[in-house]
């Protein structure tokens, strides 16, 4: 039985990340200080004598005995982690730093969540693991996009430097129960205006694009990566490369929801990608790994929990800390 740190263990993927890891027989230590996550999203795993709860920041040090670390803390829509840039950044950097201190000192083999923001808005299509990205270091989305960049850095140096078993997963857009109700992201907010039967905010004209992975493809892969040889670090891509126009994800959802809401279109946030699409073919050599959820599969189980939370709950239940 391994001690696994998850920090961020309380949010969407954490959650879903710890359960994961519990059935497959290990003891799952969840760090969390409830920023973006809610107790909500771990209350089922309560009950469970190989999970434990710690309310923590991590930009904090933090002294516990652990054989493996996921490093997910860090808000990661752009409403939340533009709420406190500074914190964000603080988040991505000295969380980093602390969990690869810690992963030195415990000799943990530790993954950090990045994300496919770190190529900025691409040109070039789709991005593979060789593209250096191209971000606005100044614009709206630099809080996320450097302090993600700089976390990579600072894995590959502990990496070199001081022989840390590391992984960098880069995460592509991932949709699935448990997402936040108010994060701003497209699939929660289409589907909440659906079933609210209001109106669906398209940002632009909805010709950009998004590849959304289902939340169980995603967690398996990060599982997948894990279990690496040591000698593989990545960063590897993790996203299901089947490609949208915001319209198309708009018009799939009026479908399954049977929503009679109507579409308007709002102004395009200031440096928002024009398109996103992974190459996973470093996962699928590698991991042997690829996404098996297709999108109305992955749309419907989505649709079913929002139903739940807007229908038996007052939504600010599902929020509370
Ligand atoms: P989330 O907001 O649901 O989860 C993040 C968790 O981190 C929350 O529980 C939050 O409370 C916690 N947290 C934030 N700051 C913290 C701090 N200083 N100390 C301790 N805990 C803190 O977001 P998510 O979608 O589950 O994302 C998890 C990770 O995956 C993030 O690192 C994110 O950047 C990365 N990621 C997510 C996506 C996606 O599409 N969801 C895409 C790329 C990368
Ligand atoms: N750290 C931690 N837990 C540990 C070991 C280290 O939180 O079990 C933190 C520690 O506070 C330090 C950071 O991780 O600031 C980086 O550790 P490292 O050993 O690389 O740096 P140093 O302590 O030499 O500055
Ligand atoms: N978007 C939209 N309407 C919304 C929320 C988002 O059209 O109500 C757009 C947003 O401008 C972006 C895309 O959908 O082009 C994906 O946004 P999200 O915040 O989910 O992910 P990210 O931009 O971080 O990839």
């Amino acid at each position: 039985m391994k001690r696994i740190l998850v920090t961020g263990g309380a949010g969407f993927i954490g959650s879903h990340l710890c359960e994961k890891l519990l059935s497959l027989g290990n003891e799952v230590i969840c760090l969390d200080n409830y920023f973006t996550g809610s107790k909500m999203n771990i209350i089922h795993l309560l009950g469970n004598r190989y999970f434990e709860v710690i309310r923590h920041d991590i930009t904090m040090p933090v002294y516990i005995e652990t054989d493996e670390i996921y490093n997910l803390a860090c808000p990661a829509s752009p409403v939340h982690y533009q709420y406190n840039g500074i914190k964000t950044i603080k988040t991505s950097v000295m969380g980093a730093i602390n969990t690869l201190g810690l992963a030195k000192r415990t000799k943990s083999k530790i993954l950090q969540a990045s994300t496919s923001e770190i190529y900025g808005d691409p040109q070039i299509h789709p991005q593979n693991e060789e593209y250096w990205g191209n971000v606005n270091v100044l614009g709206p989305r630099a809080c996320y996009d450097e302090g993600k960049r700089c976390a990579e850095t600072l894995f590959m140096n502990y990496h070199q430097q001081n022989k840390v078993k590391i992984k960098i997963a880069r995460i592509f857009n991932t949709y699935g129960p448990r997402m936040s109700l108010n994060d701003g992201r497209v699939v929660s907010n289409f589907i909440v205006q659906a079933l609210k039967g209001e109106d669906i905010t398209i940002f632009g004209d909805g010709t950009h694009t998004r590849s959304f992975q289902f939340i169980d493809d995603l967690v398996d892969g990060l599982v997948k990566l894990m279990d690496t040889k040591d000698d593989f670090t990545g960063p590897v891509n993790l996203g299901n490369p089947q490609e949208f126009e915001i319209n198309e994800l708009a018009e799939m959802i009026i479908k399954l929801t049977g929503t009679k809401s109507k579409i308007i279109y709002k102004p395009l946030p200031q440096d928002d990608p024009k398109q996103r699409q992974p190459d996973i073919s470093l996962a699928r050599e590698k991991l042997d790994w690829e996404p098996a959820v297709g999108p109305e599969e992955g749309l419907l189980k989505t649709i079913e929990y929002f139903r739940g939370i807007l229908l038996h709950a007052n939504p600010d239940d599902a929020a509370k800390r």
